[in-house]
């Protein structure tokens, strides 16, 4: 399903993800973990081509992302591939990035109707159905500033959702919430997770939802430097580094 090889990035002097190998089975839930600015993010946003590799390729779906020109030089995908490979991933960000000016049930509605062309009644009843499915049914007609963080989160990851991608980047969505709101959005996730078929690429800072939530827990630093189903990384680290990291949490 998500294929990264050989992936480094700089930006200027600073290198940030050194000859990274990735593989993400189809359903498969990876939780990303690791020290601040250790390049989680960037492996993320990558993903949804709103970052390019310096060097390596990123494959989801069978399409490649990125192609080397005569100079050897990686050039984003022609408009019209690129176009169709995007289709196949979403990303929900720390911020929520809501449309202020939309209802929420327009924000959830907007991307089906001007990007997949679907027609409004029916993206209407799709985008009803996921508000109703993170718990805000009640809120289609409000505007996001009317919404509590942990609301306008769930929003978020509504709109991801209605587009119905195979790969979904959840970027730390818990990060910038009061901590009262932090369990609602994780129960979305958890229930989101447990239906199986999306693909998540989990950034996270909560350990406990990693654990609970994810099939495998990679620990980076810039490398992979230890990857494991959750039971092993967390019970059981191998890396000094690892390990060390992991103490913080306890
Ligand atoms: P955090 O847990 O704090 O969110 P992270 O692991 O997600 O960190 P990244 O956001 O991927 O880390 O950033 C990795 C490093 O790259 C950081 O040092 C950051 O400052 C730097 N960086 C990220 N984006 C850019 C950019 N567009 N230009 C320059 N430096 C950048």
């Amino acid at each position: 399903m998500v294929r990264y090889r050989g992936i480094s990035k700089s930006f200027g002097d600073l290198h940030v993800l050194d000859k990274i190998d990735l593989d993400i089975a189809p359903g498969e839930k990876v939780a990303v973990i690791g020290p601040s600015g250790s390049g989680k993010t960037t492996l993320g946003r990558m993903l949804v081509t709103l970052e390019k590799p310096t060097a390596g390729t990123i494959e989801v779906n069978g399409d490649q992302l990125w192609h080397k020109n005569v100079n050897g030089s990686l050039m984003p995908a022609d408009a019209k591939h690129l176009y169709k490979v995007r289709g196949h991933v979403g990303m929900v960000f720390q911020q929520f990035n809501l449309f202020p000016h939309m209802t929420i049930l327009r924000n959830v509605m907007e991307a089906p109707v001007q990007v997949l062309g679907v027609p409004k009644k029916e993206a209407k009843e799709q985008a009803i159905a996921m508000l109703e499915k993170v718990g805000l049914g009640q809120k289609l007609d409000n505007y996001p500033r009317q919404l509590s963080g942990g609301q306008q989160q769930r929003v978020a990851i509504a709109r991801a959702l209605v587009m119905r991608p195979k790969v979904i980047v959840f970027d730390e969505v818990t990060s910038a919430l009061d901590p009262e709101m932090v369990g609602e959005v994780l129960t979305v996730l958890k229930e989101i997770a447990a239906e199986g078929n999306t693909t998540m690429l989990l950034i996270t800072h909560e350990m406990a939802f990693a654990r609970e939530v994810a099939d495998r827990v990679i620990f980076m630093d810039g490398k992979i430097i230890e990857q494991g189903p959750p039971e092993q990384l967390f019970e059981n680290p191998q890396n000094p580094r690892t390990i060390s990291f992991l103490s913080r949490f306890r």
